[in-house]
């Protein structure tokens, strides 16, 4: 029987390939997973042989150059296995072997794994973007089991295993082969062992709607994303807890536009106050600010007024309010009105087509 073929291997494999194809397939075929399954329990000891031959330096060249692959371990015909023999932890079974999907490579245990983050919207009024709010969101998240402080279990109660009675160790006769392993109702602690926590269904986490209060800073803007730490889902075996992301969504203003930290604002000027410059009231976010419109301020011309905009959410310098003047011109309903627009066209109609 070719060694190589057993494990599913090219003859160049390497150390990390052979103790790979072995997790794999002790998966399947430890006579833990398999109880009583003669044939499973031979194609194991076929994979064991072929492993420690392989993993051996000094066996797998003597094996490659067309040596005995007999191994030189004693036969073991009547005492079943005995894992020490192997080389093997004697606790390992087929849940550490399953367990290393979920191993910490570092700390040999089962890794903590962190909370998964929850995302919610956030729908806020112009005003309260710009100064910042206090707003109690209802998440439902998964928490950690009060019953059970997130073990999924409840404490261990005293006394000894009715299984094994306390040795942690069960053994079984199939055939002429006598099997010991760990108990499985104690798994090999001697205790009984802690039931599953009943609240949680053995979980460690329970689903729960509470409010969580969200501080806004002043200054978001539509598309901002404010995080609130640790308000995600709980964390499996004692991981860290997940974040709770809040999507901010702006209402449009009726006179305001946001551009980047910059608000703009449209003000309409009269023809007179235009051509002859006026100071005229303009609404800023804090009530109104007076403005200079020089003479001869055209439609369409922009003022600035620094540090009247949106406060930066990012803590930069606060925007500008940006003002677009407008021309308005009046409904000329009288007489005198009209005479005076004659007279001023008279004046000035070659004037306006000049400037342009
Ligand atoms: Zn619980
Ligand atoms: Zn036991």
């Amino acid at each position: 029987m070719d060694l190589y073929v057993v494990l599913g291997l090219p003859h160049e494999a390497t150390e990390s390939d052979i103790k790979r194809a072995y997790r794999r397939l002790a998966r399947r075929f430890h006579p833990d997973i398999n109880p009583g399954d003669r044939a499973a329990e031979l194609r194991f000891r076929q994979i064991l042989d072929a492993y420690e031959t392989l993993m051996d330096p000094e066996r797998r060249s003597r094996y490659d150059s067309g040596g005995s692959a007999v191994s030189d371990r004693r036969p073991s015909g009547f005492e079943g296995f005995d894992f020490s023999a192997h080389g093997l932890d004697p606790s390992a079974t087929f849940g550490d072997l399953f367990a290393d999907v979920l191993m910490d490579r570092g700390t040999g245990r089962l890794a903590p794994e962190r909370g998964a983050d929850l995302h919610q919207d956030i729908v806020l009024p112009f005003e309260e973007a710009l100064s910042g709010a206090t707003r109690a969101l209802t998440v439902t998240r998964r928490e950690s089991c009060r019953a059970c402080a997130g073990s999924g279990q409840t404490r261990a109660t005293a006394g000894t295993c009715v299984e094994c009675e306390g040795s942690g160790a069960v053994r079984s006769v199939r055939g002429h082969m006598v099997f010991s392993r760990n108990c499985p109702s104690c798994l090999g602690s001697g205790q009984p062992r802690p039931r599953p926590c009943a609240p949680c269904g053995g979980l460690g986490q329970e689903t729960r709607t509470e409010p969580v209060e969200v501080r806004i800073p002043p200054g978001v803007a539509s598309g901002d994303r404010l995080r609130v730490a640790g308000k995600g889902n709980a964390g499996a075996r004692g991981g860290v807890p997940g974040d709770l992301y809040v999507s901010v969504h702006v209402s449009p203003h009726p006179v305001f536009r946001r551009e980047g930290d910059d608000l703009h604002v449209v003000v309409p000027v009269a023809i007179h106050e235009a051509a002859l410059g006026a100071r005229i009231d303009v609404e800023t976010p804090e009530g109104a600010a007076k403005l200079r419109v020089p003479p001869g301020t055209q439609s369409g011309q922009r003022f600035r007024l620094r540090d009247r905009g949106a406060v930066s959410s990012r803590g930069g310098r606060r925007g500008d309010l940006i003002v677009e003047i407008r021309l308005m011109l009046p409904h000329v309903l009288d007489e005198r009105s009209k005479e005076l627009l004659r007279e001023f066209g008279r004046i000035n109609g070659e004037s306006v087509r000049e400037q342009r």
